[in-house]
């Protein structure tokens, strides 16, 4: 990967890359504490710049050369003494400004962005590997809650079973903080849990992931604590719907744009468009939300190894609101749904 790296710096005029973005660091290094870890590349050599607290998990997890700095802190005054002289490319989309301003006394700098995302958007084996792994873990922990969950509890005491159980099966942490939505909570896409106590008859959104050395997951059910309106359950049908057609036409040299479209026609059938307020999904990796976007009217065309999501929403300001997201790796013929729990109504 370092060589096709090299192969682009090449072509910016660049002799030298600083990578700071911490999944930029880690998708180049493997070092599993990225945000402590900065990597310079040059034509001979690419160099992990870490400092002494991770001498032993550096030496472990990267094959990069590795550059030990007594603090943390040093990092900037290491890479110019190791850059200098040489035309250095800086990533602007992470760089602050006073940084790039530091580099700039004494080097001549440039700023690039989105250098890693061609790379990263096509997931090599072993980062599908993981996702995957990630994925299973999200499925089980959903079948688990479904034991669990009742009207009285809060929702964070079921974000928090949802944790235990993910964490203890092996995720380094939550992929993102859970979505536990209630009731009139369920019309908020981004309802993180409170403590809102769960009520008969009403829509529960969850909307969960694990992440699992670096890679994420991200899944969204839906369920019904008891008997819903005939609305809600209208509105649970369209959404449902919408969703398994946008997943039966994802695929290899689909646009993303095209299949945004497909489920948004589908909720416009049944008037539930105008709830329909973000983007239909987007790539999951080292992080949670990567390319490739598909929404409306932004060309994308898919390829295999990409991952994406696929999660149309309906959301009645202030009343209810139902999600349903699977999470998808596109093959070279086809694609491969790595979310497999149910999603037909849940009444629980
Ligand atoms: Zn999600
Ligand atoms: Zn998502």
């Amino acid at each position: 990967m370092i060589d096709f790296v090299r192969e682009k710096l090449a072509k910016t005029g660049a002799d030298a890359l600083l990578i700071t973005q911490p999944a930029n660091v880690r998708y180049l290094s493997g070092f599993g504490t990225p945000e402590d870890g900065r990597i310079l590349i040059t034509q001979d050599s690419a160099v992990l710049i870490t400092d002494g607290r991770y001498i032993a998990q550096a030496k472990e997890q990267s094959k990069l050369q590795q550059d030990i700095i007594a603090s943390g802190s040093q990092w900037p005054a290491r890479v110019i003494a190791l850059a200098k002289g040489k035309k250095l490319a800086v990533e602007a989309d992470h760089l602050t400004h006073t940084q790039f301003e530091g580099f700039a006394k004494t080097l001549d700098v440039i700023g690039v962005e989105n250098f890693l995302t061609e790379f990263r958007v096509i997931k090599q084996p072993h980062e599908i590997k993981l996702i995957s792994e990630a994925a299973k873990l999200t499925d089980e922990a959903f079948s688990h809650i479904l034991n669990i969950i009742k009207v009285g509890m809060t929702e964070v005491e079921v974000a928090l079973e949802l944790e235990r159980f993910m964490r203890m099966g092996g995720a380094d942490s939550v992929a993102f903080p859970i979505t536990v939505a209630s009731g009139y909570r369920s019309s908020m896409p981004h309802g993180t849990a409170s403590t809102k106590v769960l009520a008969e008859h009403e829509l529960v959104t969850l909307d969960f992931g694990a992440k699992i050395q670096g890679y994420h997951s991200d899944m969204t059910r839906t369920l019904a604590m008891g008997s819903l309106s005939e609305d809600e359950e209208k509105m649970y049908a369209a959404v449902l719907e919408a969703q398994e057609t946008a997943l039966d036409a994802i695929g290899p040299e689909k646009d993303g744009q095209e299949i945004d479209r497909i489920a948004r026609d589908i909720l416009g059938e049944h008037d539930l468009d105008q709830y329909f307020s973000h983007s239909l999904g987007h790539g999951v990796g080292l992080m949670i939300h990567e390319e490739p976007s598909l929404r409306a009217n932004v060309p994308y065309i898919l390829k295999a190894g990409m991952t994406a999501t696929i999660e149309p929403g309906a959301y009645i300001p202030g009343k209810y609101g139902v999600r349903i997201e699977d999470l998808v790796v596109i093959t070279s013929t086809s694609k491969h749904v790595l979310s497999i729990s149910d999603k037909s109504l849940i009444r629980l």
